[in-house]
């Protein structure tokens, strides 16, 4: 709420601009916070953010908050529109900008590089690496023992491969990773850790996890934004007539869904087992427990021309003792897989993310894969 009426009026009309109607951080429909030093509209979850770092921001609410005549011209002169054109000038392509569905630590980061650091305002600040290469520390979770232990990591832009030393002057790295089968994706909560890095790479077609942090916020995003950068000028040199935001398109990615199902086998009558199970877009896998570096098993999920379908329920006659009652049945032109979900939420959401692939077209290095599935099976 403003002062006079008048202010309250203008308050109002600033507010609902086009520009103002989604976060300036986050994306997230109807911002009803803004910061009053930087002049931008965000949502409650980004005023949260703000407000650690009170040298820049200040952060009110337009609902609750009273606002000075002042502080709504401010306001009025500002809003996203402008305030973004200056903090967001330079932003390198392969950078990534998060959105409310993402973690703490990354969200976090993005509003720091870009008021605190004013990274983004002038050309060719942000400098994740020199001479293309960003060497340091992360705590590497081991895969035998669980503990996390300092482990030297080298990104090389030159030779286009990520590298990690068990030891601090080892001459022989212990992985040496082409930067193109690379994955990375923040995992908080399967970590354990908010700053929880997961790294996957693809060995003999297999995919194998490596899990990762830095204490410092700040290090973490920088290793995950300097992966990007890599990969995206090694895909530069590689498919040199794909356009930038194609080739961005093809950076890290999310998982489109992780939990746990059950399982049963390939004759059907084999028990059901609980597994925790990872869609990375066309491979589902699944592993004994979250955090085990190789998956048990991988299917790959392709298209409905190509004779994929899932369907709600178990086959009828199903035998076989699953404890959990929602049930999945995934069918491939080899054979059908059953999975059962513990909630009717949980079955709903997997379906709903196998039918998002299943009705996309693969694209020629999906087909590839696919061969290399039914080769193998
Ligand atoms: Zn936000």
């Amino acid at each position: 709420m403003a002062g006079g009426d008048k202010s309250t009026k203008t308050l109002r009309e600033v507010w609902r601009r086009a520009e103002n109607s989604l976060c300036a951080d986050c994306g997230k429909p109807d911002p009803d916070w803004a910061s009053s030093t930087l002049g931008v509209f965000i949502c409650l979850s980004c005023s949260g953010i703000h407000r650690n770092i009170p040298s820049i921001s200040k952060v009110k609410s337009l609902k609750m908050d009273h606002w000075d005549d002042a502080q709504v011209q401010f306001l009025a002169k500002h809003g996203n529109a402008v305030t973004k054109s200056m903090y967001e000038a330079h932003i390198p392509i392969y950078y990534y900008q998060p959105t409310y569905n993402d973690c703490q630590v990354l969200r976090e980061q993005w509003i720091r590089a870009k008021y605190e650091r004013k990274e983004f305002t002038e050309l060719g600040k942000q400098l994740l690496y020199t001479d293309g290469v960003k060497e340091g520390i992360l705590w590497k979770r081991g895969r035998d023992s669980g503990q996390f232990q300092p482990r030297k990591f080298l990104l090389s832009e030159r030779e286009g491969c990520l590298k990690y030393f068990t030891k601090q002057d080892a001459k022989e790295p212990k992985i040496n990773v082409k930067i193109d089968v690379i994955n990375a994706t923040f995992q908080p909560e399967k970590i354990g850790n908010p700053n929880g890095l997961q790294i996957t790479y693809l060995k003999d077609n297999k995919t194998r996890n490596i899990f990762v942090y830095h204490k410092s916020g700040k290090e973490v995003v920088d290793w995950f934004n300097a992966i990007r950068s890599v990969q995206f000028h090694y895909l530069k040199v590689a498919f040199p007539i794909a356009s930038d935001n194609e080739i961005k398109s093809r950076l890290t990615r999310n998982f489109l869904k992780e939990g746990y199902m059950e399982k049963t086998g390939p004759k059907q009558r084999e028990a059901f087992k609980k597994r925790w199970f990872t869609l990375d877009h066309r491979r589902l896998m699944y592993f004994k427990d979250p955090l085990d570096a190789f998956a048990k098993g991988e299917v790959f999920v392709g298209s409905r021309e190509n004779g994929y379908s899932v369907q709600k329920g178990l086959p009828s006659g199903t035998q076989g003792n699953f404890s959990w009652p929602y049930g999945i049945t995934i069918v491939t032109p080899d054979r059908e897989y059953l999975f059962t979900c513990e909630t009717e939420a949980d079955q709903l959401d997997w379906i709903t993310a196998f039918t998002g692939i299943i009705n996309q077209a693969m694209t020629p290095q999906e087909y590839a894969i696919e061969a290399y599935f039914k080769f193998k099976s």
